[in-house]
């Protein structure tokens, strides 16, 4: 970004921020590094089953924490992993592999399941997704009992010997524990890229995601993908650990102590679900007469911390947000940045509904609407609650398929029942309630509305090469333009969640501003806002259309709609009232005296 006053401040907050977040990572890191100086085989043991139980978490963190899935079977995937490099590595069935081939070939066969088990996720509602995993869980431990051949059954099987470098003893030691620090290292990639984000919200504001043009499926495929494969390369792991594996030893407690790892740490952290894990799996350790009671403290644990620190341990970390936010805040856009942020526009440009009928059962929300939205106008669109501007909104949004009536972007289909696909025709939207990820940054909010601008793939964010930080940085940028140009440059490094509901609405704005969009919808941008912050939205709103964008604004504040619209379409139950230019609108008998007053 060239604009120094635009950037500078951010820019430097946000460097620090690396820096301090950084420091608990190098501490952990120079701890699991010296701990063999100890020369304690028992610690060394209960680190290496932290590490292993990590390397799964981390994966479902991304699963549970990041995407909001309720994976609770998740243990499956070690189980898999276990069997699949004891059994290869013993050649049970096969002529014997080498363990680190056989270790491969688990995580392999993690990633190939984490998919078929997540693939529910698409479909069913949460508490459903949670059984599903759960019952794959208990067929897994029941097919290994059963296939006595392969895994033993209830005998079970020896686990693999790692050869050198990475021999039983510290040689396994550091295995895992450079294995964890990898599964870290990706983990916290894939968080903080645009991926990351569009799991959050897809978790917290799934149709602003959706709008934002993130494809939930793909996203989450990729996921499961990568969380099955960690699984696996867990479960190959513990079966050494073991030296020798039954369907016992794969509990539903073990898979309870990996859910609850996971909600301990907090949501959306990487730190606080890996500290989590390292608290649980020792936890029984130094309290050993309490082994039996494992779930039970689990549990507990839980429930404290569900009460006292919503957030989990990564919210007690995050000191940086409960520093206090300056008081009497201003939002004072700058329109005049709009040239940078949006494409100028000189081609006409249309989306047009004609005939637009949409019932609920009875309800007749829209009845037979004609509208059209041109490029480098404002559009007010008004009615009384209820007449349908909501609902005409999503129906151009591609959240509803209207019963009769054709919808058409300059003069071509668009199609319905597709909300993603509106972002790749560059339509952009704001919600009549916010729609937004409380947990993150203003900033990442923002960053948000960038997804189909992004050109790296999933696996290279996953490595940070190249093109996942070309994004990045490209991402970054526009979104501290977007920021700077609704007003609310400073509060982006800022969790969403303490904004007030006046800042939201243009921090919702900024976000429909990274899409560069050729059409932009608003659904009540001034609800909440003060006179003077109405009258600063009005001249960012007109500013963007006179870009060239085409604007519908919805609205009840009839000041702001006849100051600053070309064209104006007043509903009522669903059908026109009247259309025109504001002065028409302003005149038109019936409207007044329904809605305008004498
Ligand atoms: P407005 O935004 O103008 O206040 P809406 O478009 O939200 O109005 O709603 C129009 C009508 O459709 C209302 O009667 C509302 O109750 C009904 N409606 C809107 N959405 C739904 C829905 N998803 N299911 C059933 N009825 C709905
Ligand atoms: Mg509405």
């Amino acid at each position: 970004m060239t604009d120094a006053t635009a950037s500078a401040q951010p820019a430097r907050v946000f460097s620090l921020a690396r820096i301090e977040g950084a420091l608990p990572w190098i501490a952990l890191g120079l701890v699991g590094l010296l701990l063999p100086l100890l020369d304690d085989s028992y610690i060394g043991v209960i680190a290496q089953r932290a590490y292993i139980y990590w390397i799964l978490s981390a994966g479902l963190n991304l699963v549970v924490g990041y995407a909001g899935q309720i994976a609770i079977g998740w243990v499956s995937m070690l189980t898999l992993g276990a069997y699949a490099t004891a059994s290869l590595t013993a050649g049970n069935a096969t002529p014997p592999w080498h363990p680190y081939l056989a270790l491969v070939a688990g995580g392999a066969l993690g990633a190939v399941f984490g998919v078929v088990v997540g693939l529910p996720a698409l479909r069913l509602r949460t508490f459903y997704f949670a059984m599903t995993t759960l019952g794959f869980a208990t067929i897994v431990t029941q097919v290994a009992l059963a296939w006595k051949s392969v895994t033993g059954g209830g005998v079970g099987t020896p686990g693999p010997v790692f050869p050198w470098p990475f021999e039983p003893g510290w040689g396994f030691y550091y295995f895992c524990f450079f294995l964890a620090a990898l599964a870290t290292w990706m983990t916290a990639n894939i968080a903080s890229s645009r991926f990351g984000r569009a799991l959050v919200a897809i978790r917290d504001a799934e149709v602003a995601a959706e709008a934002s043009g993130i494809a939930k499926p793909r996203l989450l495929v990729a996921v499961f993908l990568f969380a099955g494969a960690l699984g696996g390369v867990a479960g190959g792991l513990f079966s050494s650990l073991q030296s020798y594996i039954t369907p016992d030893a794969f509990t539903f407690e073990m898979s309870v102590l990996f859910f609850i790892a996971i909600l301990i740490g907090g949501r959306g952290s990487i730190l606080g679900p890996a500290l989590g894990t390292i608290i649980l799996t020792a936890l029984p350790e130094f309290a050993a007469p309490l082994v039996q009671w494992s779930t039970f403290l689990y549990a507990a644990l839980l429930l404290v911390i569900v009460l006292v620190i919503p957030g989990g341990i990564a919210d007690l970390l995050d000191y940086r947000n409960r520093r206090p936010l300056e008081q009497h805040r201003e939002i004072v856009a700058r329109p005049e940045l709009l040239s940078r942020v949006l494409d100028k526009r000189s081609e006409r440009n249309a989306i047009a509904l004609t005939g637009v009928s949409l019932h609920f059962g009875g309800v007749r929300a829209i009845d037979g609407l004609d509208l059209e939205i041109r490029s480098g106008e404002v559009h007010g669109l008004i009615g009384p609650n209820g007449s349908g501007k909501t609902t005409t909104l999503n129906v151009i949004s591609g959240y509803y398929r209207p019963n009769a009536g054709q919808l058409k972007l300059n003069g071509a289909d668009l199609p319905f029942d597709r909300p993603q696909a509106r972002a790749g025709y560059r339509i952009a939207r704001t919600f009549q309630t916010p729609r937004l990820v409380g947990g993150a940054s203003v900033l990442e909010n923002v960053m948000i509305g960038g997804m189909v601008d992004g050109s790296g793939s999933f696996a290279e964010s996953m490595l940070s090469l190249p093109r996942h930080h070309r994004d990045e940085k490209r991402l970054k940028e526009a979104a501290l333009l977007a920021l700077a140009t609704v007003g609310l440059e400073q509060l982006a490094p800022v969790r969403a969640d303490r904004l007030q509901h006046s800042e939201l609405r243009f921090m919702e704005i900024a976000r429909a501003l990274m899409l560069r969009p050729a059409f932009l919808l608003l659904d009540e941008p001034a609800a909440g806002l003060s006179a003077e912050e109405i009258r600063r939205l009005g001249a960012l709103i007109k500013a963007i259309s006179r870009e060239g964008t085409g604007v519908l604004l919805v609205e009840h504040h009839a000041d702001l709609i006849f100051d600053i619209c070309d064209r104006v379409t007043v509903l009522n139950l669903g059908k026109t009232l009247a259309a025109g230019t504001p002065d028409e609108i302003r005149s038109h008998r019936e409207v007044v005296s329904a809605y305008l007053g004498a």
